[in-house]
């Protein structure tokens, strides 16, 4: 069983205490694994940050060693988002070597490492790999080769119909709050691709909620106790 804590500070807090609190973690016997939430309040340097959580207990795989790791296809902690979206294509069986994929969005947690697995040498992956971001031109034009197209841009229902090439795989990373007062809990949640109109093109599509968001959370689960086994 796993065992958990959250440390709840102030919007507020300093870099310095933040620093303090990373500190006490890494010293932590009792603590395998940890993440702290990112994007952090712009007066705190969220590198300086990632640089201080000891790599071994880097649940997230953003420290640049296992960033580095990564990249070189050594075993680490891989990024939980893409590592979770690699899972969905292993467990579905989707062939994606040779393949095109597109991903579109390049942040340092989700965009770029998924851009990096798919193109590793391994299967998942093997596959020709295009990273479209906010300076990309005829957008449209390459989201509509892609054999799997993974969308993490952050912009609600982005990708429409006229973007996929019939039956592409298509993985929604984003997750946006909606209000709705037709819910009892007044949102609902909706993707960076327009579901409705996508999901009849494609032969797989990842839904929101329910898709990639669980799989995240398995994915930090399986890195801590990846952290546990290596330190018992
Ligand atoms: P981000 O804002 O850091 O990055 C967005 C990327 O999209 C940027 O690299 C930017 O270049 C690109 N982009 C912006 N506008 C564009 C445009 N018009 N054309 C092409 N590219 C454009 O976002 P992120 O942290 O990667 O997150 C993306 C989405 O995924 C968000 O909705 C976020 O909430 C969601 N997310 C979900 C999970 C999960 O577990 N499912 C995890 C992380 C993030």
């Amino acid at each position: 069983s796993f065992k958990s804590t959250l440390h709840h500070l102030s919007s507020d807090v300093s870099e310095k205490e933040l620093l303090k609190i990373v500190n006490q973690l890494n010293a932590d016997d009792s603590v395998d694994g940890f993440i702290v939430q990112l994007p952090l309040p712009n007066h705190i340097d969220d590198h300086k940050i990632t640089l201080a959580i000891s790599p071994n207990k880097d649940v997230d795989g953003f420290h640049p060693e296992n960033v580095g790791k990564m990249t070189l296809g050594l075993p680490t902690f891989l990024p939980a988002t893409p590592n979770g979206v690699m899972e969905l294509l292993k467990r579905y069986n989707i062939p994606t070597e040779g393949k095109n994929t597109v991903v579109i969005g390049r942040s340092s947690i989700v965009g770029t490492p998924m851009s990096i697995l798919m193109s590793r040498k391994t299967n998942p992956g093997n596959s020709t790999v295009t990273l479209a971001h906010s300076r990309t031109q005829n957008l449209e034009e390459i989201c509509k080769k892609a054999d799997i197209l993974i969308v993490a841009i952050g912009i609600p229902e982005f990708v429409t119909s006229n973007m996929v090439k019939p039956n592409a795989v298509v993985i929604d990373v984003g997750i946006h709050r909606i209000e709705d007062a037709s819910r009892k809990n007044g949102f609902r949640l909706i993707g960076d691709v327009n579901f409705s109109e996508v999901s009849s093109k494609c032969s797989y599509i990842t839904p929101v909620p329910g898709g990639v968001g669980p799989m995240t959370i398995a994915s930090l689960l399986m890195n801590t106790y990846i952290a546990s086994s290596e330190r018992n």
